[in-house]
């Protein structure tokens, strides 16, 4: 096994940019989030790897954020990118595409809603926002039901529907939006209940809402909540609030931007956890899909995807090279079984993690499912969300070469989901450096 923090053999590096991070300041919005005080600039990536400018090896814990799904540098993706901008690099929606049709019907048969109609977006936040607007105009209402410390994108659309205020920096919203009970668990009023009675009370609390108002369009959802930290409901959640929402003939829009593809493990989908009546009415899709291509998206029913008229086009939306790197993505994908490694290199790293966290005052739980990890942190002496000791893991993992990624409603949780196709001993490798990590956190608090 090489080190993990070691320049790759042979690799001629660049040499570090000095003073990137000061042009990087005078040019973007002080407001773009960069995970690091002193953050790196990384070059090149194979496998689970990546490189920075430096020639530093590291192993990438969060698979850049969730959207290099298989592999950094995939020879497949790679080619499929080439070969595509070799013969044209985009010729607009207003043409038939080969690649966009094949992919289309690859996602139409596996989202497992009939009548599929997918229609492509360059990233998650529109596609969220084009699912909000298929469901007010296919229901005729602004009335949007979505989940608390939720997260949907950065449209003024999407960030106005968040269920947590330090997400929407304006507050405004185009959409009149409640907020249902559900997403957190081990939060609110309901903590301390069993699964199923956390189940019955989220569902009463919704049909009280909706006994209040009339006309809602939808329900959006994350079947798990990411960037709110990894926070998973119990499994049957959305089949309950499926049949009240179907009494009130209100759509449900499963956010499947971090959960899509076999990332949960057991699921391919995030929404089969919760499978009791059914597919969602619409589902969005983006991060992974492309590998690192910008390729996001809606699936509905064509009912519901075709009530809007003509002329709602997107100009990059399903653009050859994306689309083709997506469908070779996908082939390796379902071809090697990386739900399945999910699954299998997923479960023993949480046990590990569990382990190691048991031992530790700053760890206050290790959750996950498949390749989608959180580890909630807090201040040993409170027992209060930490934030400054989820930012010193951070710095303490890189130094040792592993890169993960954070959030959590008080900034609080890391943030694991490297690529699907994580090798055991890879996952061991990494949760031995996090582990180190999180001690030398812990000691850099008392
Ligand atoms: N939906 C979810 C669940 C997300 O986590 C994100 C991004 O983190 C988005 C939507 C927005 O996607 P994008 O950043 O591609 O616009």
């Amino acid at each position: 096994m090489t080190a993990p923090h070691a320049p790759r053999d042979g690799a001629g590096a660049p040499a570090p940019a000095a003073d990137l991070r000061s042009r990087h300041r005078a040019v973007l919005p002080d407001w773009l989030t960069l995970l690091y005080e002193r953050p790196i600039e990384l070059t090149h990536g194979e496998g689970r790897h990546v490189w920075d400018a430096d020639g530093n090896r590291y192993l990438d814990f969060f698979g850049g954020i969730l959207t290099t799904m298989t592999a950094h540098a995939l020879p497949e993706v790679t080619k499929a990118v080439a070969d595509q901008a070799g013969r044209i690099l985009h010729t607009s929606t207003l043409y038939l595409s080969r690649p966009m049709v094949e992919l289309a019907e690859r996602i139409a048969a596996l989202s497992g809603i009939p009548d599929a109609r997918v229609f492509f977006t360059t990233s998650g936040t529109e596609a969220n926002d084009t699912a909000l607007l298929l469901a007010t105009a296919y229901r005729g209402s602004n009335q949007i039901l979505a989940m608390r410390n939720s997260y949907h994108g950065r449209s003024f659309s999407t960030v106005g529907i968040t269920g947590n205020a330090s997400w929407s920096p304006t507050g405004l919203s185009p959409l009149q939006t409640l907020y249902v009970h559900g997403g957190v668990r081990g939060r609110g009023p309901y903590a301390g209940l069993s699964d199923a009675a956390y189940i019955d009370a989220c569902v009463a609390d919704l049909e009280d809402m909706l006994g209040q108002t009339a006309g809602v369009a939808a329900l959006i959802a994350e079947p798990v909540q990411g960037v709110g930290g990894f926070t998973s409901p119990p499994d049957g959640l959305y089949a309950a609030f499926r049949e009240v929402l179907d009494r009130h003939g209100i759509l449900w829009i499963s956010d499947e931007v971090q959960t899509g593809w076999g990332r949960t493990g057991d699921h391919f989908w995030g929404w089969q956890a919760h499978a009791g009546n059914g597919p969602p009415d619409l589902l969005t899709f983006a991060k992974g899909i492309g590998n690192g291509m910008s390729v996001g998206g809606v699936v509905a029913r064509a009912e519901v995807m075709n009530c809007l008229g003509a002329n709602s086009v997107s100009t990059f939306g399903g653009s050859p090279v994306t689309m083709a790197a997506a469908l070779a993505n996908l082939d390796h994908l379902l071809a090697h079984d990386l739900q399945g490694n999910a699954r299998r290199v997923g479960g023993p790293l949480v046990k590990r993690l569990r382990a190691a966290g048991a031992e530790l005052g700053i760890v206050r739980e290790v959750r996950g499912r498949g390749l989608m990890i959180g580890v909630e942190l807090v201040a040993p002496d409170t027992g209060q969300p930490s934030p400054r000791a989820a930012n010193l893991v951070l710095e303490a993992a890189r130094e040792r070469g592993l890169l993960i990624g954070k959030g959590g409603l008080a900034g609080a949780a890391l943030r694991i989901a490297p690529p699907l196709s994580l090798t055991a001993e890879e996952a061991a490798q990494g949760a031995e450096i996090l582990t180190e990590s999180l001690r030398a956190a812990e000691r850099g608090l008392s």
